[in-house]
Order: C-alpha cells, then structure tokens, then sequence
C-alpha cells in the first residue's frame, strides 16, 4: 500500500481526473438543496504543480475532498493515478496526500509521534517508515519531540505538509497552504513544495492568494460557481488577457490627462505618471507618445505592463470582455 507508483505498471497521464462530477449538497429539488459541482470535467496532468483557483465558494474545497474521501460526489467519475476514487477507493486514497485548509492536531502528541501514528493508519510498514527525512525537509527536525501545542501556526501548518506525505503519494493536495503564514514561512513552504515537484511528485493547490498561483504554478484551472472556466498552462491563460498598458512618465508631474489622449483609455497616476491601456494591435504606441509630445509635456521613462494573473481571473470570473476565447490547441 506504500507505494502506489512502483506498483503502477504504466504511469497515468492524469494525477486527478473528474468526468462530470457532480456535488449537491442536501436534498435534491428540496429548497437547501445546493449544487456544488455542475458536471466538472478535469483533468490534471501528472507531473505538473496545478493551481485550483476560484473565489470563495467557487467548489475548490467540494473538489478536492471528494478526491480526498471526505465529500460523496452525487455523479460523475473520479479518477486518482488512474484510480477510480469508488471502485479501486483503497488504492485510489494511498495515491493523494491531502493537506488541510485547518490546523486540527492532537496537540499531546510530538511531531514524530503524530507522524508514525500516521504512517501506522496508512499500513507502511516500519522499514520504509521515513519519520525523521520528513521532519527534516519541513524544517521541524529540531521539534521532533516537542508538543504539538507549543509550535507556531507555520510549524503545525509544516507538519502538516508531513502529515499528509507519510505513505509518499504521488500526488500531494494543498488545500490554500499560505492562507494566513507569514511571508517568510510562506516562502519557505514554496521551496518545498518545489523540491517534491522536483523529485516527482504531482503538486494540487487551491488558492485564491493569486500571487501563490502566479509564482508556482504551471498549469492552471479557474473554477466559479461550480463549473470550470478556464483550464490551461499558465503562460497560456495570461496571453489570453489580451491587453496591455503603456505607462509614461513625465519629466513634470501632469495635472490632467494631455487633451490629444483623449479618446484613449488613459488615466493618471498618483506619482504623475500617464497609464494607457490599450488591446494588443488595436492602438499604436508610437501615435500615443506622439500625442503626448504634442501637449507639450517631456517624457521621462516609458514602460509595458502586461496584465498578470489576478487581471485574467477578475475577468474570467465577473466576465469582463477583455478576456479571449481559449485557443484551441492545448
Ligand atoms: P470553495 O472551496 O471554492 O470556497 P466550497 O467547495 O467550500 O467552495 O463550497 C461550494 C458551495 O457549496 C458553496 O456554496 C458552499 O456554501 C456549499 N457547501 C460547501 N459545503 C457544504 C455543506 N457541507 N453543506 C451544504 N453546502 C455546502
């Protein structure tokens, strides 16, 4: 039961795969009734750090814990290493890892306790137990005997990535991992995050912190309202935001934006500078800084900024129209 991959004659390309999965919570056709998931198909590549976004409510949690074991689909299929989560679920749950949004631990116990109990509800047998490598690569080596309860936030939330990997799944779920860590521990848990990417393990985030998703994440999928509207590589789903903005600025602060700009969408900054947003071969830069000239004013510095992950989400899911179509060929 340790180690599903070795025992895996032929590697799945999907880690997870959901083919129209269904959640509603409560009694159908009653009034609480409540469509979670609305047929959900999705497949997550094996190999990738896949980042599940949505706002709050979208269905990440409902996802994920039905991969988990701990949310009942109402329909559909779903699939873990290749494995069907109702009709192979003991293998399928010794493939995933999942880490919880809540620190809920048995504060009596020590790190390495809390550890081998784990690998102990797991089956893996003593010889192939790696207690002590965990504690190590979360930075808890030095807590091995220390009661749960005295550890800070970032440390249980540390053992918990341990937890969650005892019996070396190949996929590792963290369901918003930063979610109130500090900068420093949230970099920390970054890189190691990093390194079991590195070392083969699939890697399934939930976030709604877009910087996270941005920084770490090669592929991703946004889900809203219990459906997914976009599913891509990440580089991907940022060139589909198709528009950019040309920021000027100005050897004098302006005070109003020049009068020849007019019919751009152009706005003002607070340090004075000139911000023109403008869809990609629609406008020509050269007629903007020719207007700005024009009034007079003297250019300073110029630069692109191109839109980033929060802009293509804010579209996606309040349907701005400056978001493309995916393309076809992904
Ligand atoms: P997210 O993780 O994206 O915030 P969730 O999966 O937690 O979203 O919730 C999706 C929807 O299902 C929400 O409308 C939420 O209120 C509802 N929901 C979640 N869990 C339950 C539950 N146990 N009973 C009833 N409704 C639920």
């Amino acid at each position: 039961m340790s180690s599903v991959s070795s025992a895996s004659k032929s590697l799945p390309d999907y880690a997870l795969e959901a083919r129209g999965l269904r959640k509603i919570y409560g009694t159908a056709g009653s009034g609480t009734a409540k469509e979670a998931l609305k047929g959900v198909d999705l497949q997550i590549p094996r190999g990738s750090i896949f980042g599940l976004l949505g706002p709050n409510g979208a269905g990440k949690s409902t996802f994920i814990n039905i991969f988990a074991g701990l949310v009942k689909k109402t329909e559909g299929e779903a699939r873990t290493w290749g494995l069907d989560i109702t009709t192979q679920s003991r293998r399928a749950r010794a493939a995933i890892g999942v880490v919880p949004q809540e620190i809920n631990m048995d504060v009596f116990f020590t790190p390495y306790e809390i550890l081998e109990l784990m690998a102990g509800f797991y089956g893996v047998p003593q010889a192939e137990r790696r207690t002590d490598e965990l504690l190590d690569a979360v930075g808890l080596a030095d807590k091995r005997n220390a009661y749960v309860r005295q550890l800070s936030g970032g440390m249980k939330r540390r053992l918990l990535v341990a937890k969650a990997m005892v019996h070396n799944p190949p996929v590792l779920v963290l369901d918003e991992p930063t979610a109130g860590v500090d900068i420093e521990l949230r970099r920390q848990l970054w890189d190691y995050v990093r390194e079991l990417h590195a070392r083969g393990t699939t890697i399934v985030l939930t976030t709604h912190y877009l910087e996270e998703a941005q920084e770490l994440c090669d592929q991703i999928a946004i889900i809203n309202q219990g459906e997914v509207v976009a599913c891509e590589p990440k580089e991907k789903l940022l060139q589909r935001m198709d528009r950019k903005t040309l920021v000027i600025q100005p050897v004098e602060a302006l005070s109003a934006i020049p009068e020849g700009l007019s019919g751009f969408d152009a706005s003002l900054r607070e340090d004075g500078g000139l911000a023109i947003t403008y869809r990609k071969g629609e406008a020509s830069v050269a007629e903007m800084i020719e207007r700005f000239r024009a009034s007079g004013s003297r250019i300073d510095d110029l630069r692109t900024e191109e839109p980033n992950l929060e802009d293509v989400f804010l579209a996606l899911t309040y349907n701005n129209p400056d978001v493309q179509p995916p393309t076809q060929d992904r």
